[in-house]
């Protein structure tokens, strides 16, 4: 059974112009859209989210969210930590009105001093937190930490999927930084760590050396080729492409995704 992957860009622009780009998007055949709340949730408008959510419905287009790149589970200020949460949860709120599947955020940086088990205890601690109030307040919008590209912070292929497995969180399956923390992409293991039917994916070139990933560049063919073909066709999933020029490079991978 093939079931169905979609393809779009991280960015969604100003609300004012967002129906008109989401029709645009629908006129190359993207079908998903993460809108960059990198800097904060810049939709405030209850009204302005719903009137997107419908329209993003009428097309055929998923949105999710990418969270402030400034949240850390893992901060050792307990201020700090309640304030992530906040932030994450503001955006599961507008999330909620857009219609979203998921919040994707970077889950947090390891501690001096610190191990990593006990990192990924506190991490999954603020997980946990966050999914009481999504029950509580009856979003049914998922959390979704990211695997991460650089070596010394929190989000390795195992730790994702253990979060998942031991909290029930979404995840963010970013091919990029798993190239680039783990110098190869081991897709089997992959496939091993993520048994769940519905895969949000990120996708772009990037540059990487020993610490991992350095930046994101435009996507090459025959990576997205070795992407394609690797992926499991028994599952949903939407790919995001986070390029330097993103919604030309999410049509060039669903181009090649019609011809495999
Ligand atoms: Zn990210």
């Amino acid at each position: 059974m093939n079931k169905e992957v979609l393809f779009g860009p991280a960015g969604l622009g100003p609300t004012k112009s967002a129906i008109a780009t989401l029709e645009a998007f629908h006129a190359q055949g993207l079908r998903a859209c993460e809108l960059a709340f990198t800097h904060g949730a810049y939709i405030k408008s209850e009204t302005d989210a719903r009137t997107i959510q419908k329209r993003a419905a009428e097309l055929g287009i998923e949105l999710s969210i990418h969270a402030p790149y400034y949240v850390n589970l893992n901060s050792d200020d307990p201020v700090k930590r309640a304030a992530t949460k906040q932030r994450i949860l503001e955006c599961c709120k507008v999330g909620e009105w857009l219609g979203a599947k998921v919040v994707v955020f970077h889950p947090g940086y390891y501690r001096e001093g610190v191990d990593r088990i006990q990192a990924y205890t506190v991490v999954k601690e603020g997980i946990i937190d966050i999914m009481k109030e999504l029950k509580k307040n009856k979003w049914v919008i998922q959390i979704a930490p990211e695997t991460m590209g650089k070596i010394n912070v929190f989000g390795s292929i195992d730790e994702i999927s253990r979060l998942a497995q031991e909290t029930g969180c979404a995840v963010c399956i970013d091919f990029a930084h798993i190239l680039a923390r783990d110098k190869k992409v081991d897709y089997a293991l992959i496939l091993k760590a993520f048994p769940q039917e519905e895969w949000h994916v990120h996708f772009s070139g990037i540059v990487y050396g020993e610490k991992g990933e350095k930046h994101h560049i435009k996507t090459g063919v025959k990576e997205w080729k070795a992407l394609l073909a690797h992926l499991p066709r028994d599952k949903k999933i939407r790919i995001i492409n986070e390029s330097p020029d993103m919604v030309a490079d999410a049509v060039v991978g669903m181009k090649l995704w019609g011809k495999l």
